[in-house]
């Protein structure tokens, strides 16, 4: 089954993807991490996301399509993915069905995951993320803290916030999702595989609650 994450940053795309990834046995793919190893790793591919990453921006579409079509063709793809963070553009996403139908494969959901703005930037700035590249465990200082300040509950390693996760950046990555990403809410809504589910602390509805409800539904389908 091959499995979209949609939704503007801070809305708990790679949080639930991890579950998801957990409780179905197939890989989550998040470009983001992808850059952001390749950055940590000093890689031409890092150097180059890091110019566009640091200011908010989009890596271009070439770039990410590229990195994306190599991973979906490592083995443990073979029965399907979670796309974190892919596609974020209209291109991306027809590019993405060529890739799958090449290989007999579609896209065969869309979960699309909708928070409250005034929460986004609140959730952004509080996001603490693990620096166990492993670990990858995501936490919130207000929501969701550590047991130990500034330590992984998981694997004890150093928690750090993510270089982009400041106020000025997100603004930035904000407006690109509205711009570019969000026009993906109707183009997967027209190939019929899109399924929303609102996450916000106000209805009490954050990623472990919505990961079963959405684990649920995908029984149904
Ligand atoms: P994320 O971890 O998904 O929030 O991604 C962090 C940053 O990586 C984004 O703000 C973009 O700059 C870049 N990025 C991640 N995925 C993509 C994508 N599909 N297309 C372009 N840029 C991306």
């Amino acid at each position: 089954m091959n499995i979209i994450m949609l939704g503007a940053p801070g809305t708990g795309k790679g949080t639930i993807a991890g579950i998801l990834s957990g409780e179905l046995g197939i890989p989550q793919i998040s470009t983001g991490d992808i850059f952001r190893k390749n950055i940590k790793e000093g890689t031409e591919l890092g150097k180059l996301a890091d110019s566009y990453i640091s200011k908010g921006q989009l890596v271009p579409d070439d770039v990410t399509i590229k990195i994306v079509e190599d991973r979906l063709n490592q083995p443990d793809a073979k029965n399907g993915v979670i796309l974190d963070g892919f596609p974020r553009t209209v291109v991306q996403a027809d590019k993405l069905k060529e890739i799958l139908a090449n290989k007999g494969e579609k896209v065969d959901i869309t979960i699309n995951l909708v928070t409250p703005e005034e929460e986004l930037i609140e959730r952004i700035v509080n996001r603490r993320v693990c620096s166990n590249q492993e670990c990858k465990a995501v936490y919130n200082l207000v929501l969701h803290p550590p047991k130990v300040e500034g330590k992984c509950d998981k694997c004890g390693s150093e928690l750090i916030t993510r270089k982009d996760d400041n106020v000025e950046t997100v603004k930035s990555r904000l407006e690109q999702y509205f711009t570019a990403t969000s026009p993906l809410v109707e183009y997967y809504e027209k190939e019929g595989v899109l399924y929303t589910e609102t996450v916000s602390q106000s209805i009490n509805k954050l990623g472990e609650v919505v990961a079963k409800e959405i684990l649920e539904h995908l029984k149904e389908i």
